[in-house]
């Protein structure tokens, strides 16, 4: 059963981790390094079933490689998850228990924060292992991804204005923001600056005083997101919010956002290319997270993390063109490109000492 998904999906590798002293149970999927070692978070979540926690890391763990070659990363796709729940069961022996099994990996997969799992977690996994992105700044590490990824949402937002309109001037149309978080209401600042007009809602009330009083947004219900009179819709809050009941009412012209997942279906995504509404595939726009935690590989740099970012714009602009040049909707035209660039970098002899991570300028024991 487990190799028949294997086969299905391409996975190179699955690792199952246990130790029953630390209470560490984990698993460890490596889906594909042809363009370089597999990076991906790990996520602590109390799983109701083995199954459901092996299910997940495949899924995620297939996701990461399309997100980072759309990326255009020399990085590979993985993920790890935890069973367990994050409020209760963490623990120094857990994290550095589970670093351990990281690092007997030798570098083929590399972690990061996920759901349910900080920084100060990740401290325990970098006492085991040097193979961890999203270490503390004061190991040189790269800190909250959440404004690079505002940024790099930003940068996809103008390819996808350019695409539709002809023109890239934010502040000529009108924004449905859901989702004041670290990632939205940065968002949210960006767009104010260039003089748009911002539709604001979040389950939070703090957050949405904070974009009303402070970036001038106009708030709206949790519901009535979906009903305003904005050009671009921008889902900065949960997954699966394009979906049967809430496109229909949707006046946006353009989808663009950071949340992961936004499409319920592919049929909804079928369906919005029907609609002419222009959907800019959301593990295009939200690479910023993970364009900045790979750069700790070679030596965190944020000059070059902003550089960086901008390349989102020329990835969304790539997957467009895919799109006309196959016929088929952007959100398929990403996964084509993925595919293209794995194939044709696979087919590249890499020098050997390439696929190993590198790590420099980063300090132990700080
Ligand atoms: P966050 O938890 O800081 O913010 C999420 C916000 O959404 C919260 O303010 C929450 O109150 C709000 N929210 C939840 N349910 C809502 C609802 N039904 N209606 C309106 N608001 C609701 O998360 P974040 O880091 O800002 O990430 C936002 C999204 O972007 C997530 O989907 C995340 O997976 C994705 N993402 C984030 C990053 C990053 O760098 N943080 C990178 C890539 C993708």
């Amino acid at each position: 059963m487990i190799f028949e998904h294997l086969d299905t999906y391409g996975h190179e590798q699955v690792v199952f981790c246990h130790n029953k002293d630390a209470g560490l149970k984990a698993i460890i999927a490596i889906h594909n390094t042809v363009l370089g070692p597999a990076l991906g978070g790990t996520r602590m979540w109390p799983y109701k079933s083995e199954q459901d926690a092996l299910n997940d890391v495949l899924r995620l763990s297939r996701g990461m490689t399309y997100k980072n070659a759309v990326a255009g990363l020399n990085i590979g796709g993985g993920k790890a998850v935890i069973i367990g729940d994050p409020a209760t069961d963490k623990s120094e022996a857990l994290f550095r228990s589970f670093g351990q099994f990281v690092e007997s990996l030798g570098g083929r997969y590399i972690t990061a924060e996920d759901v349910g799992i900080d920084v100060n977690d990740m401290e325990f996994v970098y006492r085991e292992t040097e193979y961890v992105t999203g270490v503390h700044q004061v190991h040189g590490g790269s800190g909250d991804p959440s404004p690079f990824t505002a940024y790099g949402t930003m940068q996809g937002l103008l390819a996808t204005l350019n695409r539709k309109y002809g023109n890239e001037e934010v502040g000529n149309y009108s924004y449905a923001v859901q989702g004041l978080g670290h990632v939205g209401i940065e968002f949210v600042k960006l767009l104010t600056e260039r003089g748009a007009k911002v539709f604001v809602t979040d389950i939070n009330a703090d957050r949405v005083a904070r974009a009303v009083n402070e970036y001038g947004a106009e708030a709206v219900g949790l519901d009535e997101i979906y009903d305003v009179e904005a050009d671009v819709y921008s889902p900065c809050a949960l997954g699966g919010t394009v979906n049967e009941d809430t496109l229909p009412r949707l006046k946006a012209k353009i989808i663009c956002g950071a949340a992961n997942n936004q499409l319920a279906t592919n049929a909804i995504g079928d369906e919005v290319e029907k609609r002419g509404i222009l959907y800019a595939p959301d593990y295009a726009v939200n690479a910023g997270g993970v364009m900045n935690v790979s750069l700790e590989i070679d030596g965190y740099n944020r000059e070059r993390a902003m550089r960086m970012m901008r390349t989102i714009y020329h990835n969304l602009t790539r997957i467009f063109e895919i799109a006309e040049r196959d016929g088929i909707p952007t959100y398929r035209a990403a996964d084509r490109l993925a595919e293209e660039r794995i194939e044709i970098i696979g087919k590249l002899k890499l020098p050997l000492g390439r696929a190993r991570p590198r790590f420099q300028g980063r300090v132990r024991g700080a």
